[in-house]
């Protein structure tokens, strides 16, 4: 019996940096009150946390008391966040219980190395901008590359890369650049450049130490679990991995978790 749920959030909790839905949303609470401790890993910043998956299941009903077991493991679980108790829901209770930053100097090598790589490539997207918004982004303990920038709509990132080979192009020549961090490929137009180990894996290994389990505790649920995907190092770690397409798969699996019928085929 599993303790511990544990997912990407873009594409396997939502549509790329979305919301996640009202479905999604309610099978968490469900999961929240059967027990389960909750933890979203993703590349994403703390205020994208909030949008994205604690407003939304404020909004379906989740109190204080279920978002307890909620971990929040942000910018790949080098920064974790928790609830502490009160009545009524308040942001201002989020409490960070640790946090890894990247030094000024790393983070100014990897953005030239990205945007280098990015423009010798004829990658870089800067005329495609929304006002305001920006490439490359310094999420602390990582630094992100977003191809469209973040207020893009989600089609026109969906079309840029869906075969990913653009990305790859991109992180080979980086890491020729900069070869001293790591690239990852996520979303659908994201790179995520970190040093060696803050990847996944750092976030896992402290979710486990944090929430005192056992790796055969935890199961992960990612859309990038295939070599050079931002979930693959949790796969290879040894922890129970299930790859989805899509925050519907995920539903359908969380559904044969809570043990909710699931229908193939309505009547
Ligand atoms: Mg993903």
């Amino acid at each position: 019996m599993k303790k511990v749920l544990s997912f990407d959030v873009d594409q396997t909790l939502n549509v790329a940096k979305t919301p996640i839905p009202d479905e999604i949303a309610d099978l968490l609470i469900a999961c929240l009150r059967a027990g389960f401790a909750i933890c979203p890993i993703s590349g994403q910043k703390f205020d994208q946390f909030l949008v994205q998956i604690v407003n939304r299941l404020v909004e379906r009903g989740a109190t204080p008391a279920d978002l307890i077991n909620l971990h929040l493991f942000v910018a790949q679980g080098t920064q974790y966040y928790k609830y502490g108790i009160s009545d009524q829901y308040d942001e201002k209770n989020w409490q960070q219980i640790y946090s890894f930053p990247l030094t000024d100097e790393q983070v100014k090598k990897i953005a030239n190395a990205i945007e280098t790589a990015a423009k010798e490539l004829g990658f870089w997207e800067e005329d495609k901008l929304a006002d305001g918004d920006e490439i490359i982004e310094n999420r602390l303990s990582q630094v992100t590359f977003s191809a469209l920038g973040q207020k893009a709509g989600t089609k026109e990132k969906y079309a840029w890369d869906p075969d990913c080979k653009k990305r790859e192009a991109i992180v080979k020549r980086a890491k020729e650049l900069a070869p001293e961090f790591d690239y990852e490929i996520g979303g659908t137009t994201s790179i995520n450049a970190i040093t060696p180990g803050m990847n996944k894996v750092f976030g896992m290994t402290h979710l486990l130490e944090e929430l005192g389990v056992k790796k055969e505790d935890v199961l992960y649920f990612g859309d990038m679990t295939q070599p050079g995907g931002n979930d693959y190092p949790v796969k290879q770690m040894g922890i129970d991995t299930i790859t989805v397409r899509s925050h519907e798969d995920t539903a359908f699996a969380l559904r044969g978790i809570l043990g909710i019928t699931n229908h193939f085929c309505e009547a």
